[in-house]
């Protein structure tokens, strides 16, 4: 079957994936360009756009899936943005054309935006017997996976203590926020499977010398100091060697350790879709290091978007972190962008992030951060920050009823 859509002449945009980057792009453009400018195909695996920034939640089953996905329908004005449900197989950018599971599309501006998948430094192991935070799909089957060995436990005349041991791989912004929502989902898990709390371990290993690198001290010592006192043992400055199916094996100064575990989540990196790589751009571990408007650097008619793209901060020299912040903000630029060449225009916009800040969360009521450059937030009032960035971000997405829908209200 050919999924094209027949455009009158009009200048075909095609958007890979609904991720922050790609469904912004779409909203952004339905903004920015009349009705007979061009014609708009947004492409997504699934139905429907899910915040990533909301997964650990549901991984830990703090928060249920339904909350975190939002159908595309609901984001998009199907007058302006065709929607096509398929999954991307190839890009073929010398042919213009995209390959997907059920047909093709051809385009003449793309826009990638596939996000990212996990990445595991080729720890032995770790990609086949660990779990990670990458999708709804696999937030849902961590959920069960956990529920699973909590429910079976005092069903075996055997106890198995290492059905309750629940490890962490990474105690950078996903590792610590992911944690934080264990932490508070154990308590619950243990009323409702008849488990003494004591039973149960959470561990955090991060090969790093500190929890949260590149985080004020200040901070990393609260969060620590609260995890800890909810029963999150920290394993700091601990390699994980391999990853088995009964748990891993870590070294630290040159001892090597075993911990028996059922569930290992790894939360410790990120990188662009492979999609990207096998289509072949140029990528550093998935990712295509744009040009500052944004696009390809050896296609004029290819943008990317979100944690496919690699964008230096140039006070650093280093790539900034892949977050949904940035993508959102690159959407915007993506979007006049797109529109300017559309119109003819040469002169395009340069992108530059314009961070607001950062805040992680460490379960319900309880967060760190920093915002407006230097100020530190702590507890609660973080938490209420991250809620509000939440809000904001369903806000700009589909107005207030989006946030009166999907959106986080109870602040306190
Ligand atoms: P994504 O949001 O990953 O979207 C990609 C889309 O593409 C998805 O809809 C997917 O279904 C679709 N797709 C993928 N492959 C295909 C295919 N082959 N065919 C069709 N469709 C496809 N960032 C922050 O700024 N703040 C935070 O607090 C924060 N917390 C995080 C917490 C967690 C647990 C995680 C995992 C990440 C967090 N991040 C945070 C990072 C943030 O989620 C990512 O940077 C962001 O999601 C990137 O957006 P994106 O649009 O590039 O990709």
């Amino acid at each position: 079957m050919k999924v094209d859509v027949i455009g009158l002449n009009k200048p075909k945009i095609v958007i890979l994936g609904a991720g922050y980057g790609g469904i912004m792009t779409a909203v952004r453009l339905e903004k920015e360009l009349k009705m007979d400018e061009a014609e708009v195909v947004l492409v997504n695996k699934h139905n429907y756009h899910y915040q990533s920034t909301w997964l650990h939640e549901n991984a830990a089953g703090t928060l249920h899936h339904d909350k975190t996905r939002i159908p595309i329908n609901d984001c998009i004005n199907k007058s302006k943005t065709k929607f096509v449900q398929d999954t991307v197989v190839e890009v073929k950018p010398d042919e213009k054309r995209v390959i997907l599971e059920n047909g093709e599309l051809s385009y003449d501006y793309l826009v990638v935006g596939l996000g990212f998948e996990s990445e595991t430094f080729g720890i032995k192991g770790l990609k086949e017997h660990a779990f990670s935070i990458s999708n709804i799909n696999t937030a849902r089957m961590i959920r069960e996976h956990i529920d699973y060995q909590f429910a079976t436990y005092n069903n075996e005349p055997e106890k198995k203590d290492e059905r309750l041991t629940l490890v962490v791989g990474g105690a950078g912004f996903t590792g610590i926020e992911f944690v934080g929502e264990l932490a508070n989902r154990v308590p619950q898990l243990c009323a409702e499977y008849d488990i003494p709390r004591e039973k149960v371990r959470i561990y955090c290993v991060e090969a790093a010398p500190t929890a949260l690198p590149g985080f004020d001290p200040e901070l990393v010592e609260y969060a620590m100091n609260l995890l800890e006192s909810k029963g999150v043992e920290f394993k700091i400055g601990t390699m994980i060697k391999e990853c088995t199916p009964e748990g891993i094996v870590v070294e630290k100064d040159e001892k090597v350790e075993e911990i028996k575990a059922a569930t290992v989540v790894w939360a410790a990196g990120v990188r662009g879709s492979g999609i990207v790589e096998e289509s072949g751009f140029e990528t550093m571990r998935g990712r295509v290091k744009v040009r500052k408007d944004m696009r390809d650097p050896n296609r004029d008619d290819v943008f990317i978007v979100g944690d496919c793209a690699l964008i230096i901060n140039e006070e650093i020299n280093r790539p900034y972190p892949p977050t949904a912040q940035i993508a959102i903000q690159q959407a915007q630029t993506v979007a006049r962008n797109l529109a300017s060449l559309i119109r003819g225009e040469e002169a395009l916009e340069t992108f530059t992030p314009d961070l607001k800040g950062t805040v992680a969360s460490l379960g319900e009521g309880e967060a760190i951060g920093v915002i407006m450059g230097d100020k530190k937030l702590f507890g609660k009032t973080a938490s209420m920050m991250k809620k509000v960035i939440d809000n904001r971000y369903l806000y700009l997405l589909g107005g207030v009823p989006m946030v009166l829908k999907k959106g986080k209200l109870k602040m306190f």
